[in-house]
């Protein structure tokens, strides 16, 4: 029960083969929304869970869906469904989300770094995957060496994933096609066609978005969920870890969350029974280590200027965060180009250097802070 951190920014992270293989034959499809999602919290707080899955984004989604082939699970979510908005649902509406980033409900959420960087986060189920550029591509076999993960198993979890989620493009754009060969003619080489691998030089990847233009998120994932065994509750924005520290050891027995539909705080457990059941936390790079600062895990010099109680000094948390850094050129076409999200990429210096391209055309309802908001 001890808590068990998942702070994953990848879409395929199982640590159990056979959970996986048995998911993966649970392709029963599901109308759009699950039965299993609810926004009603007193009725999911008022039972026990084996486990607790904080952050239904690009990791807690496919997570729930597989635990849930052998145990109880809650997943908790801030924001709000995927299905049924326009801005999440096709792809038409990437810039006007990653424009509207104030206030809940909008699915994404603005914020600025310490360094003046702005940037956006998810806020609603799916969340990355419901409002990013949609290019998908698996990671080096080199990485997956250095993470020690069991290459055969995660051969399987991309396979898992790309049935619903991935999907080659029919053709490339015009400025996609041209920026191919731009980068073929600057020696990008060697050139790979279409293909999912990481590989240096030039290739064309997946996109999570259909030949229709709909957007396919890591919610689709919740396809594979046995809907006994899950609750997904949206609008519900976890705001404590329950710990108990009884026993001389820290243990994570349940989730605080506030509803933003009744505005009430409810508190859920899980099955203290179960020697498994655990609290994980998949709420994202900048929602996870909140959490824990929250629940009094961090740096006790920052957790006593906040008040809040410390439960563990950890000095590290919610530190060290970076995005790798990123040069961007935007040039005016002195044509008319189609927006295009990214379908080529030129990879270089042993994956140290990303070249990537991308049309867009400023519509009446995107305006300049929007392209600033994603670059
Ligand atoms: C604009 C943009 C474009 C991008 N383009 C691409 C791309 O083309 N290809 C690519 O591979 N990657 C892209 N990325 C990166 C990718 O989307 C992220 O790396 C990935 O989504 C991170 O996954 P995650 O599961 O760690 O977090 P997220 O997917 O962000 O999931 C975290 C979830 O936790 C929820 N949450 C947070 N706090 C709480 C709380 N207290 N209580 C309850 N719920 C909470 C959030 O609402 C969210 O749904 C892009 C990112 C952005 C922002």
């Amino acid at each position: 029960m001890e808590i068990l951190l998942f702070v994953i920014s990848c879409l395929l992270h199982f640590s159990n083969h056979q959970l996986l293989s048995s998911s993966a034959e649970a392709t029963q499809k599901l109308e759009y929304p699950f039965p299993f999602m609810t926004f009603d919290a007193e009725k999911a707080a008022a039972r026990t869970y084996d486990y607790i899955v904080v952050g239904g984004g690009t990791a807690g989604c496919p997570l729930a869906a597989t635990l849930s082939q052998h145990y109880s699970v809650l997943l908790l979510e801030r924001g709000d469904s995927p299905y049924g908005n326009p801005d999440t649902e096709d792809i038409s509406g990437f810039f006007k989300v990653l424009g509207d980033v104030s206030e809940f409900p909008y699915a994404a959420q603005g914020f600025v770094s310490e360094e003046g960087v702005q940037l956006v986060r998810g806020r609603v189920l799916g969340g990355g995957t419901a409002i990013n550029g949609a290019f998908y591509s698996r990671a080096s076999s080199e990485f997956i060496r250095n993470m020690e993960w069991d290459e055969k198993l995660v051969n399987e979890s991309y396979e898992w994933v790309e049935k619903l989620n991935v999907f080659q493009p029919e053709k490339l754009s015009r400025w996609n096609s041209a920026f191919k060969d731009a980068l073929l003619e600057a020696g990008v080489l060697p050139y790979h066609g279409y293909t999912l691998d990481h590989l240096e030089g030039t290739k064309i990847s997946g996109l999570t978005i259909d030949s229709t233009g709909r957007r396919h998120t890591s919610a689709d994932l919740l396809q594979y969920a046995n809907p006994d065994n899950i609750v997904v509750l949206l609008n519900a924005t976890a705001t404590r870890i329950l710990l108990d520290s009884s026993s001389g050891m820290i243990k994570a027995i349940g989730v605080e969350f506030m509803s933003s539909i009744d505005k009430i705080s409810y508190k859920v457990l899980i099955n203290q029974l179960s020697h498994w059941s655990e609290v994980i936390l998949s709420a994202g790079p900048i929602g996870s280590p909140q959490l824990l600062l929250l629940s009094g895990i961090g740096p006790s010099e920052q957790l006593e200027e906040l008040n809040i109680t410390i439960f563990l000094d950890l000095n590290n948390v919610g530190k060290g965060i970076k995005d790798p850094p990123r040069t961007t050129i935007i040039i005016k076409s002195p044509e008319t180009l189609e927006s295009y999200p990214v379908q080529v990429v030129g990879i270089l210096k042993n994956s140290q250097v990303y070249i990537e391209s991308e049309s867009y055309s400023i519509q009446e309802n995107a305006t300049l802070s929007t392209y600033r908001n994603y670059h």
